[in-house]
């Protein structure tokens, strides 16, 4: 399978797609066959992200700046949900948002970029 790394959406391979026929990403799709096991710590994986979560909202481009960011979270979540006993998130979007719902009042912070949570497919 292809896997789409713009919206998670994973679509039989095809030569002849060029879009995603769910989000019409022109990116390149991952393929799901080629999935590994590797040995990481939490951590180790937490700063990769967060850098490539950092990375991806420094773009000048704030329209492809949003489209970097949903893939760092569309990759992050992925990662996430296969590892659901961890104690915290792997992105700063995700410990900001944490801290937001505990403490009141309003945290503002200029480390990312904003963005609306992705919407994972069905
Ligand atoms: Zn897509």
């Amino acid at each position: 399978m292809w896997l789409c790394l713009d919206c998670g959406k994973e679509t039989e391979p095809n030569e002849e797609l060029i879009y995603c026929p769910n989000c019409g990403s022109d990116g390149v799709p991952a393929d799901t066959s080629k999935r590994l096991n590797i040995s990481i710590t939490w951590h180790e994986l937490r700063c990769i992200v967060m850098w490539a979560e950092r990375w991806a909202s420094s773009s000048s481009d704030k329209k492809n700046s949003e489209r970097l960011l949903r893939v760092v979270y569309g990759i992050a979540d992925r990662i996430q949900v296969q590892h659901l006993d961890q104690e915290c998130g792997l992105t700063f979007a995700s410990e900001l948002s944490e801290l937001r719902a505990h403490i009141t009042g309003t945290i503002e912070q200029n480390v990312i970029r904003e963005i609306d949570p992705p919407k994972l497919p069905d």
